[in-house]
């Protein structure tokens, strides 16, 4: 028979941007208020892309800032990668090249598979945006990634 075809994802970026709630949302279809913030967790999910069984495993990390030494386990057999940031933190958009460089340089790698998530676009009517869809697509741009903008919440553009 086919071989069940492996897929490692890691989703980065600052804490409370929204990673869990996107993965919950994304292998669940609900919206979880709230979730345990500091907890790292893997999720599976058996994905048909273009007709092919991708076995994946999502690797839900706790969060990352300026100061964080990359865990080995987010870059060691991870073929692609996550980064979220909120639309509404300019802090948590930064912090997303930050990330991207030390992920770059501890696999010693020019570029990674990457799709770039701006995230909490359902708050953008309460809470000011803070960070422009044109910058986000521009940062994506200049490092190769795929972008997206979404709300876990509302569910748009979770799912493929
Ligand atoms: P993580 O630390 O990046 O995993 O962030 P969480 O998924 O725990 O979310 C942090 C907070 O933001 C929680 O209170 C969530 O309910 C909220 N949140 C996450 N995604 C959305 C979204 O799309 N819209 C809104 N309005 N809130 C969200």
């Amino acid at each position: 028979g086919d071989v069940l075809k492996k897929r490692k994802i890691a989703v980065l970026g600052s804490r409370s941007v929204g990673k869990s709630s996107l993965v919950v949302q994304f292998i669940e279809n609900h919206f979880v208020e709230s979730y345990y913030p500091t907890i790292e967790s893997t999720f599976t999910k058996s994905i048909n892309y273009k007709g092919v069984e991708y076995d994946c495993d999502i690797i839900d990390t706790a969060g990352q800032d300026e100061f964080t030494i990359l865990n080995s386990k987010h870059a060691i057999g991870i073929h692609g990668y996550i980064l979220v940031y909120s639309v509404t933190s300019r802090k948590s958009f930064d912090m997303i090249q930050i990330v991207y460089d030390k992920i770059i340089e501890f696999c010693g790698l020019n570029s990674i598979p990457c799709v770039i998530v701006g995230s909490k676009t359902d708050l953008q009517q309460s809470i000011s945006r803070q960070v422009p869809a044109k910058e986000g697509e521009d940062l994506a741009t200049s490092v190769h990634a795929a972008w997206v903008e979404t709300s876990a919440k509302t569910n748009v553009n979770v799912g493929m």
